[in-house]
């Protein structure tokens, strides 16, 4: 299937499996949207510059159950447009009341500088402000949802935030990492409400699911191969030796990725 938009683009990465990126802004965010006989599960909802309703509905017409990977304006942009909203129980409170540290004003302006791509005419920074809204359900690690013929399983991941969830979709065999595990840039984990130690035990349970195929972060590089594993074995490993897994002890690069704490 092929969809046109003018802010997202659509690539179909597996089987009823559908990555919907927004290249053309700096953050390069990754939604995903997986397809069973009887739902839908879309995996966050992007930035906020273009509502990202418009692309699952030429994709499916099937009822459509939001799961954040966690509680960060980048990923929540068009929840709004969405009922079935679904959330780990320790970003609940940033979703209904609000994501504490950034002010409106940083937000703004990081959502908007960086563009290389034309934003949709009706978007107005002006009018912009973070999704706030009640979950419909809270997702627990280890709980399988099932999308009729499909069953994904949630991996609760904290570290980068409290509540963070990873994805592991039986069908194919793809782990969806968030924000804990992608390339290109620093994963974060230096301010407040992040905890390093936290994200390295996060990896180190990414480590333990079986059945992995291929690995999908929500930013940059769109998918990557199982050999990045190796390399969170090997950060996982010097970081510990030399007691670096703590706040302030700077940005850490490896071969394919890079933490800062
Ligand atoms: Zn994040
Ligand atoms: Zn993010």
């Amino acid at each position: 299937m092929q969809i046109q938009h003018e802010w997202f683009d659509v690539a179909e990465i597996g089987p009823q499996t559908y990555a919907i990126s927004e290249w053309g802004h700096w953050e390069k965010v990754h939604s995903f949207l997986l397809i069973g006989d009887n739902k839908a599960v879309l995996i966050d909802t992007g930035l906020g510059i273009a509502n990202i309703k418009e692309v699952t509905d030429q994709l499916t017409s099937l009822p459509i159950e939001v799961i954040t990977s966690h509680v960060h304006t980048d990923h929540i942009g068009s929840h709004a447009s969405f009922d079935n909203i679904f959330v780990h129980a320790e970003d609940r409170d940033w979703l209904e009341n609000g994501i504490q540290g950034p002010n409106l004003e940083q937000i703004r302006f990081n959502l908007m500088r960086d563009i290389s791509k034309e934003v949709p005419e009706a978007f107005d920074i002006n009018e912009f402000y973070p999704y706030q809204g009640e979950a419909k359900g809270l997702l627990i690690d280890g709980q399988w949802v099932e999308l009729g013929n499909r069953s994904i399983r949630i991996i609760h991941t904290p570290g980068h935030s409290p509540g963070h969830i990873s994805i592991w979709d039986q069908l194919t065999g793809f782990l969806f990492t968030g924000d804990v595990l992608y390339l290109e840039t620093p994963i974060y984990a230096f301010y407040p409400s992040t905890d390093p130690v936290l994200l390295i035990n996060s990896w180190k349970k990414l480590l333990t699911i079986k059945g992995v195929t291929r690995l999908f972060g929500s930013h940059n590089q769109l998918g990557f191969d199982i050999e990045v594993l190796e390399d969170v074995k090997t950060a996982i490993a010097y970081l510990e030796q030399n007691d670096l897994v703590k706040w302030g002890t700077g940005l850490h690069s490896f071969k394919h990725i890079s933490v800062q704490f």
